[in-house]
């Protein structure tokens, strides 16, 4: 059993009062959800204080980014070590914003992850194709050269600490919902690559989240599907009573 995951990705959006306010808002309202994990991840420089404010909750902290050395000289990064030395449990690695506008490759997520798994920290990796890359029929193709090159050298114990996300770039703050057959149809194709990649114990025990205009009106059929087990939500994670909602899906 695969238990599920719903993680909000703030982006760049609110001050550390404003950050406070949300995450003990979410605290409160969510304390009484044990059977789905619950990440939410605030911009670097609230980090700490929310960090600091969940600490002994239900709710972990993720980091959006992470740079892949631990000191040096690296001018404006952060590494994994900076992360959890401030309380984080999770990071974020390769969201299509890094991938499209900071023109990140695999080649360098795969070097956060391992870092990050390096440090004991959770990677939520994500993956997605774009529109174009969908209608012309190589969405399968993209699929399996990300996840191949971003897990590379990565193990299948090591794959305990990692949470895949498939973003259709689409889908991403567009209001543009996966249908729940099309989100499916994704999450089973990687599923049966971690297969052949590592083995079926790992294909079934990795959590797979869906990403792309999650909100309370979609959550349920997309959290119906048999391979989707969790969600990684952008805008709706901004507003308390969206999140608890989506947190608190319905699958009937
Ligand atoms: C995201 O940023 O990971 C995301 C899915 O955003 P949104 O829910 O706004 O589409």
């Amino acid at each position: 059993m695969r238990k599920p995951i719903i993680a909000g990705n703030w982006k760049l959006h609110k001050t550390v009062a404003e950050s406070l306010e949300l995450a003990n808002t979410l605290k409160t309202s969510l304390a009484g959800t044990t059977d789905t994990e619950i990440i939410i991840a605030p911009v670097f420089t609230a980090l700490g204080k929310v960090a600091e404010a969940l600490a002994g909750s239900n709710i972990a902290v993720a980091a959006q980014n992470c740079y892949p050395e631990a000191t040096g000289a690296f001018t404006g990064e952060v590494s994994p070590l900076l992360l959890k030395d401030i309380g984080c449990s999770h990071c974020i690695v390769g969201h299509s914003e890094r991938r499209q506008i900071f023109g990140e490759a695999d080649q360098f997520i795969n070097a956060k992850a391992k870092a990050l798994l390096a440090e004991n920290l959770k990677v939520i990796l994500c993956i997605g194709e774009t529109l174009e890359e969908r209608q012309g029929g190589k969405m399968y193709d993209v699929l399996t050269t990300q996840i191949k090159n971003s897990l590379k050298d990565i193990s299948a114990a090591d794959m305990q600490n990692i949470i895949l996300a498939y973003e259709p770039v689409w889908a991403i703050g567009t209001g543009q919902t996966a249908s729940d057959e099309q989100a499916e149809e994704a999450h089973a194709f990687l599923r049966g690559l971690l297969q052949g990649m590592f083995d079926p114990e790992v294909a079934e025990a990795t959590r797979i989240l869906y990403g792309g205009s999650v909100k309370p009106a979609n959550v349920d059929g997309l959290m119906a599907q048999e391979d989707i087990d969790g969600t990684l939500v952008g805008g709706a994670s901004l507003k308390a009573e969206d999140f608890s909602r989506i947190v608190q899906f319905k699958c009937s």
